[in-house]
């Protein structure tokens, strides 16, 4: 891994580091192909992608009965690793449900209240690996939120991966479908003979997926676009080395697009986290990939001039995770304000984040964080609001009411008011 330093990177490597690409672009013609094709063709064009993209033969879609079986079939210790990790996702998400309320303004009684959206749909990728962790992910704040029917789609395989399925089923998904890529979403979105269509769709995958949800996006919610993994770690001099590196070859090993950084401002240890990192690297079964993410233009170790520029260089990254190891972690936390999850200390590595410490591991990427949060189950809720007004408290307003309305032209606005005091 280089280390550089922050005040010589050119425009060019800036714009590499700061505005980095999801990728998405390059397939977007063939994505735009493969929905119009699912919206027409329903389970005729699902079943012909399996094959096509996929290489299996697919006989029913919908293997939720599979799901159900294969909590019995799954090791004792992985049905218990995914039991733990969906006690902790729910509960944590449970906290962050908002609460309907109703105040009074003035002798105006205003609130605002939740409903659940009524179908989701949650993609989990599959292609060159199995997510069970994505399941949780995506239908524990759905189930959280009360959608009535959460659906979960995964590629196709001769045989389904059965953490795969098992999670679904413990986190309490309704239906389970075998299609993946642009067709899972164009089949969320749209539906077909087999697939429910939903209101929602969420969950990370790789660009077809990604290229998909921005397709569909409109006629059905998306959660954001979420792109190749991302950790920027703000370490001090007190940090250790060898779990900074820890940490950066694990969020590598993702995806050789992942974007991997730490910065510091101290020159030793941004040398010996480099140092570490491909030392590490060569040990990790995935090097390959790890290696790669290593050569993403906005990876890397990079040496600021002090803290605060480090903080600085932290809030233009706008990065997906953010670690911070250093001795006043809580004074740099109050300097950063975009990220899309953010892991305070020396014992809270991503790792935990990813799978079991309780909040979602979809995030943000690509300096999205600017805007938006991670998923959550406020994703899967829409607010209504309600307002009971008094003849009192009606009186109170309808000088400021009517006049705003006659200026705007809106007689009958104005005029529905002053009737309710002739
Ligand atoms: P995937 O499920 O996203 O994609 C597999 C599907 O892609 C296939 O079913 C196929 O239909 C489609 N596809 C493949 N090649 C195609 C082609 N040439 N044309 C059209 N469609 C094609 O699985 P994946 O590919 O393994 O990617 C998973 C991605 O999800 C990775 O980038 C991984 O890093 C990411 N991920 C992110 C998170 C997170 O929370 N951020 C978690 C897990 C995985």
């Amino acid at each position: 891994m280089d280390v550089r330093e922050t005040e010589s990177l050119s425009p060019d490597e800036r714009a590499a580091i700061f505005d980095r690409e999801s990728g998405v672009e390059a397939v977007r013609d063939d994505v735009v192909e493969i929905v119009e094709r699912v919206r027409t063709e329903g389970d005729v064009a699902l079943r012909e992608f399996a094959e096509e993209f996929d290489g299996v033969s697919v006989g029913n879609i919908d293997v939720t009965d599979e799901a159900e079986r294969a909590v019995g079939q799954v090791d004792d210790d992985l049905r218990e690793a995914i039991e733990d990790a969906a006690e902790n996702i729910r509960a944590f998400h449970e906290r962050t449900r908002p609460e309907d309320w109703r105040e009074e303004f003035d002798g105006r009684e205003l609130g605002r209240r939740f409903r659940p959206l009524d179908h989701a749909g949650v993609y989990a990728p599959g292609g060159t690996a199995a997510y069970p962790s994505s399941v949780l992910m995506g239908v524990i704040p759905a189930t959280v939120a009360g959608v009535d029917h959460v659906a979960v789609a995964t590629p196709p395989a001769e045989e389904l991966p059965t953490a795969t399925l098992a999670a679904a089923e413990i986190a309490g998904a309704d239906a389970v479908y075998q299609v993946g890529g642009a067709q899972a979403i164009g089949a969320l979105a749209y539906g077909t003979e087999t697939v429910v269509p939903s209101d929602v769709i969420v969950g990370p995958g790789n660009r077809w997926v990604t290229a998909a949800k921005a397709e569909v996006r409109g006629d059905v919610e998306i959660d954001f676009l979420a792109g190749p993994s991302e950790l920027l770690t703000v370490a001090d001099s007190t940090a250790d080395p060898e779990l900074v590196a820890a940490d950066l070859v694990a969020q590598a090993e993702h995806d050789t697009d992942a974007a991997v950084a730490a910065v510091t401002d101290d020159e030793e240890l941004a040398e010996e986290i480099a140092a570490e990192a491909d030392r590490q690297a060569s040990e990790r079964e995935r090097e390959e990939i790890i290696r790669g993410a290593f050569d993403s233009e906005a990876s890397g170790v990079f040496l600021a001039r002090s803290m605060s520029e480090a903080a600085l260089f932290a809030e233009e990254y706008a990065v997906e995770h953010l670690s911070i190891i250093a001795e006043d972690d809580e004074a740099l936390l109050d300097r950063i304000d975009d990220a899309g999850s953010i892991f305070l200390g020396p014992y809270s590595p991503v790792a935990a984040g990813d799978y079991a410490s309780g909040p979602n591991h979809v995030l943000p990427t690509g300096g999205a964080a600017k805007r938006v949060g991670g998923l959550s189950v406020e994703t899967f809720l829409r607010s209504t609001t309600v307002q009971r007004l008094d003849e009192e408290s009606l009186g109170e307003i309808a000088d400021t009411v009517t006049t705003l309305a006659r200026t705007e032209g809106l007689d009958a606005h104005a005029e529905s008011v002053d009737k309710r005091f002739e």
